[in-house]
């Protein structure tokens, strides 16, 4: 049976940067995932998942060496955020504002995946197990035994970093508080007439948010929140017949584009009861999903990873047993507040912006003027969104 320091369950981005972060400290880590990512190809169109990178998760990545690959494969980096209802209540925010070069990139999720995957494969305390998965486990006192589809491992703490649907998390008996959004997300990679641009906007609607995220040239990520029906009736259209819904309801700032690829996904909100059971450890979307409105889930994600570093690194700085249950809750003190913080702000600004009273509307148009004109105010929102304040 293979012995390891921690096991960690999903190799997803959270799940292979925690697995670097904690072997970066010397611990002998054994990462399962059912699916490797695909080999990057410049040919390949772009994914349909991407992510908005904030600067504090450049920071993780660049630690964890696998941000410059990134940078050599393709993302597009963004300097300004612009956000309206009402064209007159128009906010921009511009990332001189709070002194940094720029806000973050739109990376495509899997070129992030396969980066930390890279440095990874180049260290000798990991062992990636893939095509695996995880069927079972058991805890005691001082360890834990994992039966996966082909071997079983024994570790001082397991980790799920296994997604949504934790498969960690039910065995661990920890429950969920949550709910599904009554809208869904339609993604739609485009081809723009327009240069490559420097701007992630969004525009909020009645049906719900149009987002735009830029990408490397003429190429650009969509969002169209949309109740439920709304989004199965676009789901089933052709992409020439999208493209027309497109350029009649997005803003006309958007330009001409040519749909290339479309894909719906549900919106959910969860959060786990506990972060920290026994020797299981929860981190990424396996403790919280959020509303993706400000693009922060994997951001909260890897915050969760630097936080649960840290705690282990001083917990070794000072003589401690890292894997001690006094040790790991520790990290679920640093993060909780936190996520809860940025689920219950991504919620108010659904439901504020869901609600169609006149009054509410000329509220929110009001909010949007005033934090354009309010530099403080603006500066302390723009760096909190961005993990740097
Ligand atoms: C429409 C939309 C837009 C979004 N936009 C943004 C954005 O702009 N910015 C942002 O920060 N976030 C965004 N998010 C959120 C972001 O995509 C997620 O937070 C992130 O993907 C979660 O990463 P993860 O590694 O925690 O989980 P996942 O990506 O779900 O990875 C889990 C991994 O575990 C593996 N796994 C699961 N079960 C097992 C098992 N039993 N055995 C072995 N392996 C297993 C899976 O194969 C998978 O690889 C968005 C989400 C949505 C829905």
């Amino acid at each position: 049976m293979l012995k390891v320091d921690c096991l960690v369950i999903g190799g997803g981005m959270v799940g292979a940067a925690t697995a670097l972060s904690l072997a970066d400290l010397g611990l002998k880590v054994a990462l399962v995932e059912a699916h490797a990512p695909q080999e990057y190809s410049p040919e390949q169109d772009f994914d349909l998942r991407v992510s908005a990178i904030s600067l504090a998760s450049e920071q993780l990545l660049q630690q964890l060496n696998a941000w410059q690959q990134v940078q050599n494969w393709r993302s597009c980096v963004y300097q300004r955020l612009g956000v309206w209802e009402d064209d007159i209540a128009y906010a921009e925010f511009n990332a001189e504002e709070i002194q940094q070069p720029h806000l973050g990139h739109i990376i495509e999720n899997r070129l992030i995946q396969l980066a930390l995957w890279q440095q990874l494969e180049q260290k000798t305390n990991v062992t990636l197990l893939c095509p695996e998965q995880l069927d079972t486990f058991s805890q005691s006192s001082n360890k834990v035994i994992a039966q996966l589809t082909h071997s079983q491992v024994e570790a001082n703490f397991i980790i799920g970093a296994d997604g949504a649907n934790s498969k960690v998390r039910q065995i661990a008996g920890i429950g969920i508080t949550g709910w599904d959004y009554q809208q869904s997300a339609m993604l739609i990679n485009v081809k723009t007439d327009q240069e490559q641009q420097n701007i992630t906007w969004q525009k909020f609607v009645p049906g719900g948010p149009l987002a735009f995220l830029p990408m490397p040239n003429n190429n650009a990520s969509l969002v169209w929140y949309q109740d439920k029906a709304e989004i199965k009736r676009l789901s089933a259209l052709t992409n020439e017949q999208l493209q027309t819904e497109v350029l009649e309801n997005f803003p006309k700032r958007l330009g001409n584009v040519e749909v290339i690829a479309k894909g719906a996904f549900p919106l959910t909100r969860r959060h786990a009861n506990d972060y920290v059971k026994g020797r299981v450890v929860l981190l990424g979307d396996a403790a919280h999903t959020i509303n993706p409105l400000a693009g922060q889930g994997v951001n909260l994600g890897f915050k969760d990873v630097a936080a649960l570093q840290n705690v282990i690194a001083k917990a070794i700085g000072s003589g401690e047993n890292y894997h001690d249950i006094s040790v790991l809750k520790r990290y679920e003190r640093s993060r909780r507040t936190d996520n809860l913080l940025m689920m219950t702000g991504m919620d108010a600004i659904y439901t504020t912006f869901a609600n169609p009273s006149t009054p509410i509307k000329l509220l929110r148009n009001i909010g949007i003027f005033a934090a354009h004109r309010a530099p403080v105010l603006k500066k302390k929102a723009l760096a909190y969104a961005c993990g740097v304040s």
